[in-house]
């Protein structure tokens, strides 16, 4: 069975085909950069409408396929940026019904988690989930992926992209703001916000751009920002560890790629002897790939969405999910 998977929740454009044997047949993708500031939601979803057609076929032609060897279609139905989710639902809908096959909303943090489990050895993990729109520590229990600690308020990329953007660094920062703080040397005091299980980042966004307007060097202030935000992520991840009693977690989202935090991670778990997976950077990033797979593993243990249920879902949470699969 082969299952072609559509992501389009924030700044990607994806495609993906996954098979029922776990094989990831392709994983096509074209992201939309913004000149300048952050994501611009109605931008984002226009780079949508004009890229699908291409990432589409070039999904096909990268797995060697022709329209009539999908036998379903999956698409991230949420949470998301409204225009962009809407791109994907509507292309998913169309090609469902042209091509005549089923179609399938599924959960893009899911998407996310799943990938995961089938490119790693993780397979029961404390999964910590990190990217521009999510921050969450999540597992499976009772039928269910709980949400058992996350941001109070902006997702720790964001955080991260929003100082970026102070120090003149084009969007996504992620990436730069690691480079820089390879080079600081003084760990500058900043809001550490851990709240039980929860955490929160745009305290520390404001005092970086404090410290950095008081002259304090880039390099101090970039390397203090991830030293405070890793550790108030890792904090919650092994307090999950702990109480859930598992031995593996799993990294994902794209600040997964973040050598820092995937550096904490691995002493955090070799303190606890437990193992700690990174999901492949590939697959980590917002991908096609990963709602192909969730499409496989749901297609084959549930009934398709008729069409008046495929409705976008900005705000749809992972334990909002009745977990048919494991
Ligand atoms: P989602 O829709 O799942 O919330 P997203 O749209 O933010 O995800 P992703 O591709 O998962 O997209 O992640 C992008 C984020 O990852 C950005 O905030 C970017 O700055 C961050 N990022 C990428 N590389 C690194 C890195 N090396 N270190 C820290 N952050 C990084």
């Amino acid at each position: 069975m082969h299952c072609l998977g559509i992501e389009s929740t924030a700044h990607t454009f994806g495609v993906g085909i996954a098979t029922s044997d776990g094989e990831i047949l392709a994983n096509e993708k074209s992201m939309y950069t913004p000149e300048e500031g952050g994501i611009h939601p109605r931008k984002a979803a226009e780079h949508h409408y004009t890229e699908a057609l291409n990432v589409y076929k070039k999904a096909l032609a990268k797995a060697g396929l022709t329209p009539a060897d999908i036998d379903a279609i999956s698409f991230s139905q949420g949470p998301g940026m409204p225009p962009s989710l809407d791109v994907g639902a509507v292309f998913a809908r169309s090609l469902a019904q042209k091509l005549d096959v089923p179609l399938y909303g599924v959960n893009h943090v899911i998407g996310h988690i799943e990938v995961g489990r089938l490119t790693t050895e993780a397979d029961d993990p404390v999964v910590l989930f990190v990217s521009g729109g999510n921050s969450q520590v999540i597992s499976y229990a009772g039928g269910k992926y709980r949400v058992f600690g996350e941001t109070l308020d902006i997702a720790v990329g964001n955080a991260l992209d929003k100082f970026a953007r102070k120090l003149g660094i084009p969007h996504p920062g992620g990436p730069k703001v690691e480079e820089l703080a390879e080079q600081g040397t003084e760990l500058l005091e900043m809001s550490y916000t851990v709240k039980g299980m929860d955490f929160s980042f745009s305290g520390l966004v404001t005092e970086a751009e404090r410290l950095y307007n008081q002259g304090a060097s880039t390099e101090d202030v970039c390397f203090s920002f991830q030293e405070h935000a890793y550790a108030m992520l890792i904090e919650a991840t092994e307090r999950a560890i702990a109480h859930l009693e598992k031995d593996e977690v799993l990294l994902t989202g794209g600040v997964a790629a973040n050598t820092r935090l995937q550096e904490m991670l691995t002493t955090m778990c070799s303190e606890r002897d437990a193992d700690a997976y990174t999901v492949p950077f590939e697959y980590a990033m917002d991908n096609g790939a990963m709602i192909a797979w969730l499409g496989i593993e749901e297609a084959q243990t549930r009934d398709p969405d008729p069409l008046e249920n495929t409705v976008i879902d900005a705000n749809w949470r992972p334990d909002q999910v009745d977990v048919t699969w494991r």
